[in-house]
């Protein structure tokens, strides 16, 4: 019996790659093993170029290329989520456009699912496009959600990654969150988990789409969706205030015995300039649950889906 694998690609301005996406990745998808076809799945992610375009003669040329097209843009994980939940596949490989991750890795994706793994996560040894700063940043967040959250993260995790039909259909099921780490959901369904290695080539034309402040607000939220510690935080600065506030109360009774009423316009100021800093700093992170609640209260849709091609015969 022949198994399908299907290669998801998020598009967002891809114009100047995607032609040669195409070429290499088919080329290697064509070598693979007799029993395995495939789909190449793209999901244009509101593009403004002509990336649309390019993929609807793809897929006019070739039927197993598959174009999802966003209404606008929803971003990079959003059009993942529509690519997994529109492939296929036995087996589903996700990867970027812009030839970061290394098509000639997909025949060993497929051999460890040949040897009965069913999600595998690709680890970077090396990304040679990503600056000093980027590569630390990198680091530091998940020293930090490592540290904060009880689901431990593959450090070097990236984008890039596979899974089986069964763990795809766990997040189509059931990981219907709006604010969202897919990479943490990938590492945390379960099911037999393996590591790969790649070197993380340059990206191949155009420029990266997540600017330093998205790449900030998407930790924020991850350490948020991942972890109620900094909504204790309230509690333990409470307690370590409370446990301060007794030692100036004995300390104050103290020198009011010996030299009368203490002075102390400093110690005032400075302490509730302190304290109401705390507090707003607890205020505005119970703001920021606050705000997830509510983005999933309204349970808008994570994507909306304008046309597609080559997929009518859906499911
Ligand atoms: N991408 C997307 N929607 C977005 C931003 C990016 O679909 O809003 C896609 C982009 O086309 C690429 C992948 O996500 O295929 C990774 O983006 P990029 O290469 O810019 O990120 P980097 O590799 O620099 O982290
Ligand atoms: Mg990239």
């Amino acid at each position: 019996m022949s198994k399908l694998i299907s290669v998801v690609v998020s598009v967002y301005n891809e114009e100047l790659v995607l032609r040669e996406f195409y070429q290499e990745t088919g080329a290697v998808l064509n070598t693979l093993p007799e029993e395995w076809d495939y789909e190449l799945l793209f999901v244009n992610d509101g593009s403004r170029d002509k990336s649309l375009q390019i993929l609807r003669e793809l897929a006019e040329q070739d039927p197993k290329v598959k174009v999802v097209n966003f209404s606008r843009n929803f971003g990079h994980e959003a059009a993942m989520i529509a690519g997994i939940d529109h492939a296929n596949g036995d087996g589903i490989v996700c990867m970027d456009a812009d030839l970061q991750h290394p098509p000639e890795c997909i025949p060993q994706i497929i051999a460890k699912f040949e040897e009965g793994y069913e999600v595998i996560s690709m680890a970077r040894t090396r990304n040679k496009s990503a600056g000093l700063i980027k590569n630390i940043t990198s680091a530091g967040f998940y020293a930090l959600i490592n540290f904060l959250s009880d689901v431990k993260f593959q450090p070097n995790a990236s984008d890039f990654f596979a899974m089986n039909r069964a763990a795809a259909d766990v997040l189509r099921n059931n990981y219907r969150e709006k604010v969202r780490f897919l990479r943490g959901y990938v590492q945390s369904v379960g099911f037999e988990k393996t590591v790969l290695e790649y070197e993380a080539r340059p990206r191949f034309a155009g420029e990266s789409k997540y600017s330093i402040k998205s790449l900030f607000k998407f930790s924020i939220n991850t350490i948020l969706c991942f972890s109620d510690l900094p909504l204790k935080l309230g509690i333990y600065s409470g307690g370590a205030v409370a446990f301060f506030g007794m030692i100036m109360m004995l300390y104050t009774i103290w020198t009011w015995f010996h030299y009368g009423t203490p002075s102390g316009y400093a110690t005032i100021v400075v302490l509730i300039s302190f304290m109401f800093a705390m507090l707003f700093v607890i205020v505005g992170i119970i703001g920021e649950y606050i705000a997830i609640l509510f983005a999933e209260m309204k349970d808008r849709p994570i994507y909306i889906v304008k046309d597609t091609k080559n997929l009518e015969e859906k499911r």
